[in-house]
């Protein structure tokens, strides 16, 4: 039998491990009240243990906001509110196994941003009952941001931060099925620069860089529906997808970019069209059919720039019908 003595050295022995821990790590008893914050706790959040033991302010640590943290889901046993409270979780189970998310923190005391990955795991006594709550945090905001990073490399260009060609194709596709089921129109845009080859030529490759990324600026601040995308389709060609939309919305689009990149008065002394930079836009919107497929919308908008190209640059040509495609 341990003695009163041993217990109490044992349960003294307990909370220095925790204390020390590297592991940040904070325990709420059963009212969810702090009855550990640990120095890793204290390092990763700027709070010291004095201001938090007792209360339920542990929040304050991480939020601006009064919200739960993982550890009151486990002792109130309601996982289900992970959804709304993290940005990823472990698939709620049930509470006695613990819970595992990750979230953005505000960290109020630090004034940094951290990502954070949160375990938060019970602790029961013999009779089955809610003891306490060990809660350990793992500050991941290097790997989350190396992971963004690289999963904008993924899906952005290089030069001019647009959606890439990936990207493009990815959302052409994805849209045209939903319109096909919707039975809705969609459109697209296919945006070249005129003259680019001889801008190249005049001014050198570097101000071309610089040319491509103001237009692409332009063209950008053009497309603000969220469920638009304006991508770089390739080399000096631009394109714009538009779900949900009928010829006439597209063309008001294209218009409005054209005006966009003619008012910027980027000199081009040596275009035969114009003083400055400008665009020659083809347009294409239909309603998706089981006889076509996405790759004839972009066909039909290459038609219409080949047009637009051969009537002269600095201009919209549009079509919304599938046959002229034969006629370009
Ligand atoms: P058009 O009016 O018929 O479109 O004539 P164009 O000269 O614009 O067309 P062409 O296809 O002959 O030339 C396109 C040029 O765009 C050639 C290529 O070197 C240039 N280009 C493509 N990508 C880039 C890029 O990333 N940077 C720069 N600086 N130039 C690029
Ligand atoms: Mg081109
Ligand atoms: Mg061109």
């Amino acid at each position: 039998m341990p003695t009163s003595r041993n217990t109490e050295s044992a349960h003294v022995f307990a909370v220095r491990l925790m204390q020390h821990l590297v592991v940040p790590t904070f325990v709420l008893n059963a009212e969810r009240r702090v009855i550990i914050w640990n120095k890793a706790c204290e390092r990763l959040t700027g709070v010291a243990a004095h201001e938090v033991i007792g209360t339920t302010n542990h929040w304050r640590a991480f939020y601006d906001e009064e919200r739960f943290c993982l550890a009151d889901l486990v002792a109130l046993g309601r996982p289900e509110s992970m959804d709304e409270l993290y940005v990823t979780h472990t698939e709620p189970s049930d509470c006695s196994h613990g819970l595992r998310a990750e979230n953005w923190c505000v960290m109020p005391q630090v004034k940094k941003r951290l990502y954070l990955a949160v375990d938060a795991g019970p602790i029961f006594d013999e009779d089955g009952n809610l003891l306490a709550v060990v809660e350990t945090l793992r500050d991941q905001t290097e790997q989350k941001l190396a992971q963004m990073a690289l999963q904008s490399l993924a899906v952005k260009d290089g030069l001019t931060g647009l959606a890439n060609r990936r990207s493009f194709d990815e959302k052409l596709e994805a849209e045209w099925l939903h319109n096909q089921r919707e039975g809705t129109s969609m459109a697209i845009l296919l945006v070249d620069v005129d003259h680019f080859k001889l801008y190249n030529d005049t001014y050198g490759h570097q101000k071309g860089d610089a040319c491509l990324k103001a237009v692409a600026s332009a063209l950008g601040e053009q497309v603000f529906r969220p469920s638009d995308l304006a991508a770089r389709y390739g080399g000096e060609e631009f394109a714009v997808i538009m779900p949900n939309t009928a010829l006439e919305g597209a063309l008001h689009v294209a218009e409005r970019i054209r005006d966009a990149v003619h008012a910027l008065g980027m000199p081009h002394g040596a275009s035969q069209t114009a003083e400055c930079v400008t665009l020659s836009i083809g347009a294409a919107a239909f309603v998706p059919t089981e006889a076509c497929r996405a790759e004839d919308l972009v066909a039909a908008a290459d038609a219409a720039l080949y047009r637009a190209k051969h009537q002269g640059r600095n201009r919209v040509v549009s079509t919304d019908r599938v046959e002229e495609l034969a006629e370009a």
